[in-house]
């Protein structure tokens, strides 16, 4: 077995001091792209790059890099995550990739010394979209997969001294490998009691737009067997959706988040309403034939009940298999470090589906206890922190020494 020395205290530090940058009084941390606590975070993940010894730069969208040179040139080997938050957010979703990433790469350079290629831990400016309407914003700049940017976008960018006609040099065509340590965000590996997980692939999503149309007509005067109760009709195929991905098993999933009914009134048959199907899987073709499935069975439905259907796909996005041999390398890294590993599908999306456009990227995850993520109870067992950080230094080790 290889021991990883991580400081598992330095990296409790670390979370609780993000942690505290974007603290909102009613609980948990918000740090929106752009803002002062965004721009307070990035600055002090900046000071702890250079004082591990790194090279810190920022980019032209607020990615901040740190970087050790290796003895050979070449393309790089990354680690981090993201440092933006959602409203009322965690301490560990982001902010545990770069804290475990710095504190990995740390620990190699002071046990291993100069690496072999060039070793970088990267803070990514955004991912989760609870700012402007865009997600994945910092992951695109890097791949070189933004066009235009925003007005309001750019005005918040030059609020920060950065500026907006130079987001293309923010592309990078000099990596190899991305790695990133996360929060499972559910509750499989808590369940299953299992420390550790191999992402295998990072699901597809499907999203759904549903109108059903039947007919308003007076609650009172209106005999149950002439009625086109748009709203009953949509609750049998709500039903439909959840009994469907139940039946195929994990890990598909369908959710009906959103519904809304018109005339929405007390005392009228409903004549009209729109609701939404979110649609995963980590198979692109298991995924077109649950929503093929979830379409028949409404359409079905729709015209037993005499309504209208209509069913419209708003976004559609396939799912990103992880690098094959770079998910062999962390089930090794694990096993080196005296552990074992699960493999798991991310339902959740992440940096790692956006870089793996053009660099080979894996990812780990460590429990989140109870599942709770994305809220201020988001947490996992501090003695699986350091056991992910390690494993994750440790596949450091084997891509860049
Ligand atoms: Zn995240």
């Amino acid at each position: 077995m290889i021991s990883m020395r991580i400081d598992g205290p330095l990296l409790e530090r670390r979370l609780d001091e993000l942690y505290a940058i974007g603290a909102e009084p009613d609980g948990g941390t918000y740090r929106p792209l752009y803002g002062d606590a965004w721009a307070r975070a990035v600055e002090r993940v900046e000071r702890w790059m250079k004082d591990a010894g790194l090279q810190a730069h920022r980019d032209p969208v607020g990615n901040v890099w740190g970087r050790a040179e290796g003895h050979n040139e070449g393309k790089a080997i990354v680690t981090g995550s993201h440092i933006d938050t959602v409203r009322h957010g965690g301490r560990l979703d982001g902010a545990l990739g770069i804290c475990a990433g710095l504190t990995a790469v740390e620990t190699l350079l002071s046990s291993n010394g100069k690496p072999r290629r060039p070793l970088e831990v990267v803070a990514i400016c955004e991912e989760e979209g609870s700012r402007f309407n865009t997600n994945f914003w910092g992951s695109r700049a890097i791949t070189g997969a933004i066009g235009t940017v925003d007005p309001e976008i750019a005005a918040a960018m030059r609020e920060r001294g950065l500026d907006p006609a130079k987001v293309a040099a923010a592309a990078r065509d000099d990596i190899d490998t991305f790695v990133e340590l996360h929060i499972e965000q559910g509750g499989v590996l808590d369940s299953s009691r299992q420390p550790l997980a191999v992402v295998s692939a990072i699901v597809g999503t499907a999203q759904l737009e549903v109108t059903v149309t039947g007919r308003a007509d007076h609650a009172g005067t209106t005999p149950m067997g002439l009625r086109r109760d748009a709203l009953a009709g949509a609750a049998g195929m709500i039903q439909a959706v959840e009994s469907i991905a139940r039946s195929l098993g994990n890990p598909a999933v369908a959710t009906v988040g959103k519904v809304r009914a018109e005339p929405d009134q007390i005392n009228v048959v409903p004549g009209r309403v729109v609701f939404t199907i979110d649609v995963r899987h980590a198979d692109l073709g298991a995924r077109a034939a649950l929503e093929e499935r979830i379409r028949s069975l409404c359409a079905t439905i729709a015209s037993e009940r005499g309504l209208e259907l209509d069913v419209r796909l708003l976004q559609e996005r396939a799912p990103v298999p992880m690098d094959a041999g770079l998910r062999a390398l962390l089930a090794r890294a694990a096993k080196d470090v005296g552990s074992t590993a699960a493999e798991l599908v991310s339902g959740a999306g992440h940096d790692a589906q956006i870089l793996a456009a053009r660099y080979k990227v894996g990812m780990l995850f460590v429990p989140s206890i109870g599942g709770r993520s994305h809220c201020p109870e988001e947490a996992t067992d501090p003695a699986q922190l350091v056991l992910g950080t390690e494993v994750l230094a440790r596949a450091l080790q084997l891509l860049a020494y």
